[in-house]
């Protein structure tokens, strides 16, 4: 069987070219004897691979001198419970925005942590846009502020970076990191799980400011203290070793896309095909405002929950696979990923059409 276009929110599409890479490389590594995934992670050899992923992702993110790049363990989920741990060492009071599924479930868990503020919530409006900076409720004396990019499971993204004044921007980056440049300035501290954008899930990739760490509460375990893990580079136990090697092939497989701002092309123009079809269908419509629209997880109804059902179904059977969307929202989500190739987004509209012309 041939590969299939995978639509899938996460885990979810990694580029062929990869996958081939990685396949050649599996038995026999630079002429090692072994696996990546038998290899010490103390061995010159990998030594060689995690320094070479960091200064590449450094030098693709543009990320400045003063940040620290980690590569951990737990998912974006662990960070919701390791930013307030680090960070909520002063005041022990910071603002959360919560657009979404994961910003709720960041916010609910570091309420265990100190005096939460829900700074903006678009709840009401089942979080179909993302909050004017006008509507934020900003406390100059938060120790942070959390927010989530891009909102995997409705579809938003953040088009602004708030202003704070000095108070750090936390942000979950997990579903549309590398998908185009970002500046990392703007931010004290970006995270993200890696089977999104990045690589097989098992590696969480996390960039910080370097003075945001060095104070914990007190019980924080060894593993979720940020300056220790900066200390001992990613190493203060075995870090997700073959995760962090894939995640240096897929940034070469970005550079010869022409890094973030190449890469940015190309997503603008697969999530156009998608948001013009369903400007001008009249079965389906997009669930978000236009202003905050994804490039990453386009989401999509027909107002009919049974066609919605039907669309899913037919669309797997053609090999679109896991086009149904989140419990949260209904309908349809197509996530389309930096591995999403432009022919698979073509192909879906292909068959959107056909199902509008069948069932109107
Ligand atoms: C997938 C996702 C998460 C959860 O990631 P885990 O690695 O499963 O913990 C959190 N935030 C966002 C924005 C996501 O897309």
């Amino acid at each position: 069987m041939d590969r299939i276009y995978n639509f899938s929110a996460g885990p979810s599409m990694l580029p062929v070219e990869v996958l081939k890479k990685a396949s050649k490389e599996m038995l026999n590594y630079n002429n090692t004897g072994m696996s990546v995934m038998e290899m010490s992670h103390r061995s010159k050899v990998y030594g060689e691979i995690i320094k070479e992923t960091e200064s590449r992702f450094r030098k693709m993110m543009g990320i400045p001198d003063n940040y620290k790049i980690l590569f951990l363990q737990g998912g974006a989920t662990l960070q919701f419970s390791m930013v307030p741990m680090n960070l909520l060492t002063k005041s022990g009071m910071a603002d959360y925005v919560i657009t979404g599924n994961f910003s709720k479930k960041a916010y609910e868990e570091a309420t265990k942590y100190g005096k939460i503020n829900i700074a903006g919530s678009t709840k009401n409006e089942n979080f179909s846009r993302i909050p004017t900076q006008k509507e934020l409720n900003l406390d100059i004396n938060a120790d942070y502020l959390h927010l989530c990019t891009n909102n995997t499971i409705y579809g938003t993204t953040w088009k602004y970076i708030p202003k704070t004044g000095s108070v750090p921007i936390v942000a979950d980056m997990s579903s549309c990191i590398l998908s185009e440049p970002v500046d990392v300035s703007k931010y004290g501290l970006i995270y993200a799980g890696a089977q999104k954008n990045m690589g097989p899930a098992g590696l969480t990739v996390v960039i910080i400011r370097e003075d945001l760490a060095g104070k914990t509460l007190p019980g924080t375990p060894v593993m979720l203290d940020y300056s220790i893990q900066i200390k001992n580079e990613s190493m203060y136990n075995t870090p997700p070793t073959y995760g962090i090697y894939i995640l240096k092939l897929v940034l070469e497989w970005l550079e010869d896309l022409g890094g973030l701002e190449g890469m940015k092309e190309i997503n603008k123009n697969k999530a156009n095909l998608l948001y013009s079809y369903l400007e001008e269908s009249k079965l389906f419509k997009s669930t978000v405002s236009k202003d905050d629209r994804s490039m990453m997880n386009v989401t999509f109804i027909t107002g009919d929950a049974d066609l919605d059902s039907k669309f899913a179904k037919e669309a797997e059977s053609k090999g679109f696979a896991n086009v149904k969307g989140h419990r949260a929202v209904g309908g349809m989500r197509a996530s389309i990923y930096n591995a999403m190739p432009t022919e698979g987004v073509e192909a879906l509209v292909e068959f959107m059409k056909e199902f509008e012309m069948k069932n109107r």
